[in-house]
């Protein structure tokens, strides 16, 4: 089992596709175990792009990330930080494949509506920035016996 962490970015909340984006992670079979509407601060936005920092174009992410309220989530799931980076498909959503999520709803490289974990290092690390333990509640579904079969693996 793997989390990863999920953001459904402003331009998400604006153009009011958080239903359907979670809709997707929902019907993948994923288990939603955090969820919150919240506004990014900017010195959070840096310690989440860390690596983007010193890009010249991290000035213009940090003012599209704080530019509106976006809802943060963790899902769970076989091998979440790998399935839920294909789901989401490549960063410019006019390369990103169609079925992927920024390849249907996407003509931005910077409007591309969800962030996800790129690794499970990085998956742990933007947990700890976004989610308090006490905000996180695991459970095992219902469904799961029909979800994948005990031999899978
Ligand atoms: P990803 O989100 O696919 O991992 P990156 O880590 O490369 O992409 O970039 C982080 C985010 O920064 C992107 O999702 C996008 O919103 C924004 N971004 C990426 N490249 C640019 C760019 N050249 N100009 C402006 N914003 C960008
Ligand atoms: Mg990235």
């Amino acid at each position: 089992m793997e989390r990863s962490l999920m953001l459904l970015k402003p331009d998400c909340v604006q153009r009011r596709l958080v239903g359907r984006v979670l809709a997707r992670f929902e019907d993948k079979g994923l288990n939603l175990i955090a969820m919150k509407l919240m506004r990014v601060t900017p010195e959070l936005a840096r310690r989440h792009y860390a690596e983007h920092v010193q890009k010249g174009w991290y000035p213009s992410l940090e003012a599209f990330i704080t530019g509106g309220p976006l809802v943060a989530a963790i899902v769970e799931g076989p091998e979440a930080v790998r399935v839920v980076r294909d789901m989401v498909g490549s960063t410019n959503g006019l390369d990103a494949a169609p079925g992927t999520i920024r390849g249907d709803f996407s003509t931005s490289q910077q409007m591309n509506l969800v962030h996800a974990s790129d690794g499970p290092e990085s998956a742990a690390r933007e947990i700890e920035i976004f989610f308090d333990a006490s905000e996180i509640h695991a459970y095992a579904p219902t469904i799961r016996p029909w979800l994948s079969a005990p031999d899978d693996d």
